[in-house]
């Protein structure tokens, strides 16, 4: 998936005093995208050798990936010398080398939080960055933000031999998606997954297994993996609006059908399922 990146590992320690080092990469956004060197299917950052920075106070430090510091310059205001260019975010499905796309999707998340994250929602006034950990402050009120989390389910709905595979209303071709939903207030995990598979296709389902977790970054998400099975008919009623199809596929037109890739939990699920695996052994 694509968190998956050994023998590279992320450090997500919080290092207010960080100092960005010539090979540092800088994570720049313009309109929602994102400065990048692109060469085929491989991406590189922009490094601080490569800026002309007006403002040392709009360098944020972000993380590090394998010895290599990540900052976020918090303003549209830059120079860069070298060949690159705003791109989508969304490439990171399809880039390389993997470490490089996490950090993509990852600084994605955090950099869309500080950006909003300005000024204090109590007050107005200016926030500042706490010393010690990833918070943000505000001065006048004492308003404390951290970083949003989102929590959302990707459930695998199954019936014996067969998968319950879905297609949102607003995309087009093959189903190739399963029920997915955030949690909502209130509630715990397993209660969004009855939920969000009651409201998206009017089953019922029992034996609720965990099967992983995925960070997605892209959409400021946590991701967690659900197993379960039918209880009762296996009649589908596309009930919400969010769903352009759902339809119960057994393995093999599984594998005949659904596109195969390695980044995403949803696409994982459908592929072990696919080729045998069973949650309830
Ligand atoms: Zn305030």
């Amino acid at each position: 998936m694509i968190q998956d990146i050994a023998p590279s590992t992320l450090n997500n320690a919080y290092r207010n005093n960080a100092v960005p080092e010539d090979d540092s990469c800088i994570v720049v956004y313009r309109n929602g995208k994102v400065l990048l060197n692109r060469k085929d299917e491989y991406i590189d950052f922009p490094r601080y050798r490569d800026l002309t920075i007006k403002d040392i106070k709009c360098l944020i430090y972000l993380f590090e990936i394998s010895g290599i510091q990540f900052f976020f310059y918090d303003s549209e205001d830059v120079h860069v010398a070298g060949d690159y260019e705003y791109l989508e975010p969304w490439i990171f499905r399809t880039v390389k080398p993997s470490y490089m796309a996490y950090a993509l999707v990852t600084a994605r998340h955090i950099c869309a939080w500080y950006a909003a994250e300005r000024f204090c929602g109590q007050c107005g006034a200016r926030m500042e960055h706490d010393a010690k950990e990833r918070m943000m402050s505000c001065p006048e009120c004492g308003n404390h933000v951290y970083p949003v989390i989102s929590p959302a389910v990707i459930v695998g709905v199954t019936d014996g031999d067969r998968l319950l595979l879905t297609r949102y209303a607003s995309r087009s071709g093959a189903p190739s998606a399963l029920v997915a939903g955030f949690n909502e207030v209130g509630e715990t995990i397993e209660e969004t997954v009855v939920r969000e598979v009651m409201e998206e296709t009017g089953l019922n389902i029992r034996d609720i297994r965990y099967y992983k977790s995925q960070p997605w970054g892209i959409t400021g998400g946590l991701l967690f993996g659900f197993w379960c099975r039918l209880d009762g008919s296996d009649a589908v009623t596309l009930n919400d609006g969010e769903l352009g199809e759902a339809v119960w596929m057994t393995r093999q037109e599984i594998i005949d059908t659904v596109p195969h890739d390695d980044i995403s939990l949803t696409r994982e699920m459908i592929a072990v399922f696919s080729k045998g695996y069973d949650p309830y052994e």
